[in-house]
């Protein structure tokens, strides 16, 4: 499942091939991925590319008379398209501006000819370029809201605090944290209403990186341990985005092997193989109901 760090790559990139370009046509193959009305986004010039934990936005203004005030342009005219990826979704943008996009859940058949047949939504921008929602399974969603409307989105008001920004204080994260005292530590972590973004491979790493076995409970933390939480936290996730995520970069074959692409991880999907840092297995448990990998000599 792509978290923080793949959807804020596909950002970056995003930011630099579709700012100013408008959206001259949209192709929904999957009518129950789009929700909203797909009329509302055609003409839309895009304005921004942001995110919001594990979610894209793309901002959008259309041209409206220049009579129109400002408060009746934003009412009636602005709208953002919010994209999921949720399990196994991508974000796909070729055009000759620029090199292609290719972001999201890694699959053998993401770097060729699109749309292939997991293509759900197809957009096509004022300079001829493309951008392609695949999504195998189905989760992924996209949704067409009024900018007016978009504090109103309920997960966007229970989303916690940003781990990379300034506000993701070590008090900030403890306090949070401590509001389910009684959870194992990783799945605190990965709970979007405490911290924003992190997911199962990241929260793996970042208690790899703190040295805490991922089962002890969050009340059973010291401030030290909180410290190297919180360093583990942010190194975790500011690693996956120097990385251009784990999709992008280390993706070494087109046969969509996991286990193969995520080169950086310490621990994650690396049941059985040498500790990085001290040589012992890695040991592989389920906690929460998910994969959770740790070094036994190294986390405590
Ligand atoms: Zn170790």
């Amino acid at each position: 499942m792509p978290e923080l760090p793949e959807v804020e790559t596909i950002k970056l990139g995003l930011q630099k091939r579709i700012i100013g370009q408008k959206i001259a046509n949209i192709e929904i193959l999957n009518p129950k991925t789009l929700e909203g009305n797909p009329l509302e986004v055609i003409g839309g010039e895009v304005k921004e590319v942001f995110r919001r934990a594990k979610v894209l936005g793309i901002t959008l203004r259309k041209d409206v008379p220049e009579t129109s005030s400002e408060i009746l342009r934003s009412a009636q005219n602005d709208v953002t398209l919010l994209f999921h990826l949720k399990m196994s979704g991508q974000v796909i943008w070729q055009g000759k501006k620029g090199d292609p996009i290719i972001g999201g859940h890694p699959t053998s058949d993401m770097r060729g000819e699109q749309p292939n047949k997991s293509t759900r939504v197809i957009f096509s921008f004022s300079d001829g370029s493309k951008l392609f929602f695949n999504d195998q399974r189905k989760f992924g969603w996209i949704k067409v809201i009024k900018n007016s409307d978009l504090q109103n989105q309920s997960f966007l008001k229970t989303l916690g605090p940003e781990p990379l920004e300034k506000e993701f204080t070590l008090k900030v994260m403890t306090e949070q944290l401590l509001r389910r005292k009684n959870q194992p530590v990783k799945v605190a972590i990965m709970d979007q209403s405490l911290i924003a973004g992190v997911g199962n491979i990241y929260a793996s790493e970042a208690c790899f990186l703190a040295g805490i076995d991922p089962r002890r409970k969050v009340s059973s933390l010291s401030d030290e341990d909180f410290k190297r939480l919180h360093k583990g936290v942010i190194t975790s996730l500011q690693t996956g985005v120097d990385h251009g995520g784990s999709t992008l970069s280390h993706f070494v074959d087109a046969e969509g092997q996991s286990g193969k692409f995520l080169t950086f991880a310490y621990v994650y999907n690396r049941a059985k193989q040498p500790c990085k840092n001290c040589g012992t297995s890695i040991e592989k448990i389920t906690l929460g109901g998910r994969g959770t990998y740790l070094c036994p000599q190294c986390q405590k």
